[in-house]
């Protein structure tokens, strides 16, 4: 009898990883997306209302999935709101849309600050010796499950989408950056032909943004010359932010961002 049970236990544990995922969000797709949700992406993401249709509901989709599974702190005594959760879940899901992703499986907490916060950061030098420096940040990006947020900084990337400066997308790019096991500027791509294309693309433009011309400018920002995670992340604010120049000062970069997130956000710009 106990032998029947251990191994009724032992086979239910398949099912438990396998179908239990499945039906949590086949019963979380079914359910509509609530009015107050929609009111609020609407009037924080303009850009959704120029999405198809088809994109559209895909997009509440995951924002439905992104808010089931994630837990958001607020930090200083910030108190968080459905206005806060589904902004951020909003520009975070807009990185996985279009396309099969892990939905930022490995992320589970999202803390939330008022305003900038000190941070105690490891500063590795080029030959390799790190040291710690506090720091204020606008956001961080953890690969131990968590993102950190301020939300001023948020709210700023919202109010203005054409600036190339949006620390959600940032963050989120870093998250994806470190599915691999790995924050090194190349998130999975899944073929080694898609891997020597970025890895030739992205090592050019990273060398040409760190030798530029300091007084120069240009459409991809400054900080991305810091590494190659950072010239990802920041290449990810300008391609969905400022496309069109980014199109036509570096369209190589362009377009190997535009087959990595199946997505040209220039249909979207008014
Ligand atoms: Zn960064």
């Amino acid at each position: 009898m106990e032998a029947l049970i251990i191994l009724l236990l032992i086979g239910l544990i398949p099912l438990y990883f396998w179908y239990w995922p499945r039906l949590s969000r086949a019963i979380i797709n079914r359910r509509p997306f609530p009015k107050d949700w929609l009111t609020i992406l609407q009037r924080q993401l303009p850009v959704y209302e120029r999405l198809t249709v088809d994109l559209q509901e895909e997009l509440l989709q995951l924002i439905k999935l992104f808010l089931s599974k994630k837990q958001f702190i607020g930090c200083a005594g910030l108190e968080i709101s459905d206005e806060m959760r589904v902004t951020i879940a909003a520009q975070a899901c807009l990185l996985i849309l279009n396309r099969p992703s892990y939905e930022y499986q490995d992320l589970h907490y999202i803390y939330v600050y008022p305003t900038t916060f000190r941070a105690v950061q490891e500063i590795r030098n080029e030959i390799g010796l790190v040291s710690t420096q506090t720091r204020d940040l606008l956001g961080e990006s953890w690969s131990n499950g968590k993102v950190v947020l301020a939300w001023d900084e948020v709210e700023r990337g919202i109010r203005n989408f054409s600036d190339g400066n949006n620390v959600v997308l940032h963050e989120f790019a870093h998250q994806l950056d470190q599915e691999d096991g790995a924050m090194n500027g190349a998130p999975l791509l899944y073929t080694k032909a898609a891997y020597k294309s970025w890895a030739y693309v992205f090592g050019m433009e990273f060398e040409k943004l760190r030798h530029r011309n300091p007084r120069a400018l240009d459409v991809i920002d400054d900080y991305g010359a810091q590494n190659p995670a950072e010239f990802f992340a920041v290449a990810t604010e300008t391609f969905f932010e400022e496309p069109g120049k980014m199109q036509k000062h570096h369209p190589e970069l362009f377009d190997q961002l535009r087959d990595y997130y199946h997505l040209d956000p220039r249909e979207w710009l008014t």
